[in-house]
C-alpha cells in the first residue's frame, strides 16, 4: 500500500505531466484542413482544435457524420442506420447476452447453450492452432474448411455456418472467404461489453461537431501537397489552403481515386488501399404494433445450413422500450439484399424469422 506521501507526489507528477502535454499541445499554429466529417475527422478535429489549431473540415456530403446517423422513428425512438455499438465501453448490449435460436419452419429451436459454446470454443482454438500456417493469402473459410466436430447430438452444418458468421462476419462485416485468417484476430482491441447511445449514436457526432468549422457540399478531388503550404480542389472549383491536411474519407473512396494526390502517395500506402476490403452490412428494422417475443433475449439467431440470411437480430425492446427488432445481412447477402425490392426484403425477413 503506498504511503499519503507517494500518492500526492504521484498525484503532483501526474499534474506536471499533463500540464506539460497541455502546454505543448496548445503550440499548435498551424492551419488544418480535414477531409471527411465522420467520426475520425470529428473528433481529429476536436482535439486539433482544443490544442490551439485553426481546423477547417471539408465534407461532401449535406450532412455531418458519415457512416454514423441515427433517425427518429414514429414511436420517438432513434435508431442507427450506421454504426450501433461503441467496443468494450459498455455495460450491456453484450454478444454474450440471453439467445435465442430459430430454425425455419421448425420454429424456436431449443439448443443447449453449453453445447454450442463448446463448438466456438473449439472453432476458436482451431484457428489459433493453425494460424501458424496462414499466409497474407489464406482465408478465414480455407482453415475453417477441413474442421470438424465429431457429435451426434447437434447438426453440425448449420453450427459452422452460424458461429463462423456470428463469431468472425459481424465483427468484420464480411464472408469467411473474404476475411483474412491471419488478421481476423488482430481486431479484437476492444475486449467487454458494448455500449449504446441512447438516443443515438448520432448525439456524439452533433456533439462534436458543435465548435467546428465546417464546410459542406464540397466535395475535394485534388490534394496538392508538394510545397509546404498545401493546396485543396473540390468539384466546383474552390481552392483551399493549409499547411497540414488529414484525410478520413473511406477506403472505397481512395481504391476509387476520386481524389488526386500531388505527389501520388507512397507505394507502401497504395499497396495497402489496393490490398485492403471493406466490408458491408445492412440493417432492417421492423417495428410492430406491440411484442409477441420474448422481451427478456437480446439475440434472435436464426441457425440454418442453407446459407447466411438474417442470421441475427437485436430485440430492441430491451434498450427502447418498443416493439422494435433490428435485422441484419453481411457480405454476400447484404450485396443480395441491397439490389432488392424493400418489399421483397421484408417478405424474406418475415419468412425466414417467423415461419
Ligand atoms: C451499417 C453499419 C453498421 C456499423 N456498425 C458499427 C458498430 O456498431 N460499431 C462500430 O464501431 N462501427 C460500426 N460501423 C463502422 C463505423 O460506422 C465506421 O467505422 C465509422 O463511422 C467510420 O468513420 P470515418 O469518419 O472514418 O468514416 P466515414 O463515416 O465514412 O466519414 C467519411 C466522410 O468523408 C466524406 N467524404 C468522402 N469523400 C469525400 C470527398 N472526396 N471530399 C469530402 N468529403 C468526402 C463522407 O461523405 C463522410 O462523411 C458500422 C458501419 C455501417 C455502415
Amino acid at each position: 500500500m503506498p504511503s499519503i506521501n507517494f500518492l500526492i507526489t504521484l498525484s503532483l507528477c501526474i499534474i506536471l505531466i499533463e500540464r506539460k502535454v497541455i502546454s505543448k499541445e496548445l503550440q499548435c499554429k498551424d492551419k488544418v484542413i480535414i477531409v471527411g466529417a465522420g467520426l475520425s475527422g470529428l473528433a481529429a478535429g476536436q482535439k486539433l482544435q482544443k490544442a490551439g489549431c485553426d481546423v477547417v473540415i471539408i465534407e461532401g456530403s449535406e450532412r455531418i457524420g458519415g457512416r454514423i446517423k441515427s433517425e427518429i422513428i414514429s414511436q420517438d425512438v432513434a435508431i442507427d442506420l450506421g454504426a450501433s455499438w461503441i467496443g468494450g465501453t459498455g455495460k450491456d448490449f453484450d454478444m454474450g447476452a440471453k439467445q435465442k435460436y430459430y430454425q425455419h419452419q421448425k420454429g424456436e429451436l431449443d439448443i443447449d447453450q453449453s453445447d454450442l459454446n463448446q463448438y466456438i470454443k473449439l472453432l476458436k482454438n482451431y484457428l489459433k492452432s493453425h494460424l501458424t500456417l496462414a499466409t497474407d493469402q489464406t482465408s478465414l473459410e480455407d482453415i475453417f474448411r477441413n474442421f470438424t466436430v465429431k457429435s451426434s447430438r447437434v447438426n453440425l452444418k448449420s453450427y459452422k455456418n452460424f458461429s463462423q458468421s456470428f463469431i468472425y462476419g459481424f465483427k468484420n462485416a464480411a464472408d469467411s472467404d473474404q476475411l483474412s485468417a491471419k488478421y481476423v484476430l488482430s481486431k479484437l482491441l476492444f475486449i467487454g461489453k458494448d455500449h449504446v447511445v441512447e438516443g443515438g449514436f448520432q448525439k456524439i457526432t452533433d456533439q462534436l461537431s458543435k465548435e467546428l468549422k465546417i464546410i459542406l457540399r464540397k466535395q475535394v478531388v485534388e490534394i496538392d501537397y508538394l510545397n509546404d503550404l498545401i493546396t485543396i480542389k473540390t468539384t466546383d472549383g474552390e481552392v483551399y489552403q493549409a499547411n497540414k491536411v488529414i484525410v478520413t474519407v473511406p477506403l472505397g473512396i481512395l481504391k476509387s481515386k476520386e481524389i488526386l494526390f500531388n505527389p501520388p502517395l507512397i507505394q507502401s500506402k497504395l499497396e495497402s488501399i489496393e490490398k485492403l476490403g471493406s466490408g458491408i452490412m445492412d440493417k432492417l428494422f421492423l417495428e410492430f404494433d406491440h411484442v409477441f417475443w420474448d422481451q427478456n433475449s437480446t439475440w434472435f439467431n436464426h441457425i440454418s445450413d442453407k446459407g447466411l440470411k438474417w442470421i441475427i437480430t437485436a430485440n430492441l425492446f430491451k434498450y427502447t422500450g418498443k416493439p422494435i427488432l433490428m435485422m441484419f445481412n453481411i457480405g454476400r447477402e447484404a450485396i443480395a439484399f441491397s439490389e432488392q425490392s424493400d418489399e421483397r426484403v421484408l417478405a424474406s425477413a418475415i419468412w425466414v424469422k417467423f415461419p
